[in-house]
């Protein structure tokens, strides 16, 4: 690997960071709170949140496996995203590389930071080869993206060329793996020690139900971790969230009761959709979604939304032609969509 010098920006790596009021003084101690500006009534949402969310790290660490400083935590996986590019790409000279298709946030994060976003296309599989990713780079690659599992094919990538990745490339490697939960194989968090350039995204929006309070995770070594404390807004994680993920967090068993009832739901349902005359085949899946080629996606897309039933279009996506995105919802749910589909007739 290249030194994290090598690979952050320059005046990133210079620079000083804005240092606040709780940053300054952060005991517990003192029961008189003049240094913030804030006002002294209206509690508790008068006080600025913990800029480094200690608590809910303290509940995060041991959940995962991993150390509190191995955690960043940000207003969704959409801001670790977007610190990754920030951070380490220079705006007109670096680039990154990631697999195609995938999850849209990394291409438009790479776009608005002026940070060149290099596609390689997956095999019929829809899985990738570490040579092929690597034959993209060249000594301006800050950063390699893939999503295991990923979006929107649904499939887990191998984890063998993921590794050979994290051994080859000698720039960071982020592993998306916003629906780990729902996957039969295994997180690479327990290989962060191994990895140094390794970062690995979750997020509370998906098996953890809640997407409404924008709470993202990245785990890397100490050392990445810290850069992006060090260039992400001082509170960027409100108290609210904070103190919703901490509520969430006291109940474990009943997320694990949700993605059992989800897991159930997408066997049940994968396998009432390929009877359906409409569907030509359903892809394997990980996630709490399945990919499903049809005949004719734009069509019964519009269809279902006039029955007032929402699934996404993914045709337009590589290798997704006549593909819709089925997310697997409540059993009275996905009965609306599968009795609506039957109604479908096809020449
Ligand atoms: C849904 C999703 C996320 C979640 O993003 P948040 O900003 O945490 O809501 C991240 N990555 C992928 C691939 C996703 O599909």
């Amino acid at each position: 690997m290249r030194t994290l010098k090598e690979l952050t920006r320059p005046n990133v790596w210079a620079l000083k960071p804005y240092s606040s009021a709780r940053d300054e003084y952060s005991g517990v101690e003192a029961s008189v709170f003049l240094d913030a500006n804030e006002n002294p009534y209206n509690t508790p949402n008068n006080r600025y949140p913990d800029p480094l969310q200690r608590e809910l790290k303290a509940l995060i660490a041991p959940l995962k496996g991993v150390k509190e400083e191995n955690i960043f935590l940000g207003n969704g996986s959409d801001e670790a995203i977007d610190l990754v590019f920030r951070a380490f790409c220079r705006p007109g000279v670096d680039n990154v590389v990631a697999i195609d298709p995938t999850y849209g946030m990394y291409q438009v994060c790479a776009e608005v930071n002026d940070v060149e976003y290099r596609k390689m296309l997956l095999d019929v599989y829809y899985q990738f080869k570490a040579s092929s990713l690597l034959s993209a780079i060249d000594e301006n690659t800050k950063a390699i993206f893939v999503c295991s599992p990923n979006n929107p094919t649904g499939n887990s990538l191998c984890r063998k060329e993921i590794e050979s990745l994290l051994k080859r490339f000698d720039g960071l490697v982020i592993v998306d793996e916003a629906y780990i939960d729902f996957s039969s194989s295994e997180s690479l968090l327990k290989d962060l020690d191994k990895y140094p350039n390794l970062i690995v995204l979750q997020t509370f929006s998906k098996a953890w139900g809640c997407a409404a309070i924008r709470l993202g995770m990245a785990f890397a070594s100490p050392e990445i971790i810290a850069i992006f404390n060090k260039i992400k807004y001082p509170y960027n994680v409100n108290r609210l969230t904070q103190e919703e993920a901490i509520k969430v967090l006291q109940h474990p068993e009943t997320i694990k009761g949700w993605v059992n009832t989800l897991l159930e739901e997408r066997a049940r349902v994968m396998e009432e959709f390929v009877k359906l005359p409409c569907c030509v085949r359903v892809f394997p899946t990980d996630a709490n979604f399945f990919l499903a080629k049809v005949y004719e996606a734009t069509q019964i897309y519009n269809y279902l939304v006039s029955e007032g039933i929402i699934v996404r279009n993914r045709t337009n996506v590589a290798l997704c032609n006549d593909c819709l995105r089925i997310t697997i919802g409540t059993k009275e749910e996905n009965e609306a969509l599968l009795e609506a589909l039957k109604k479908v007739e096809v020449e």
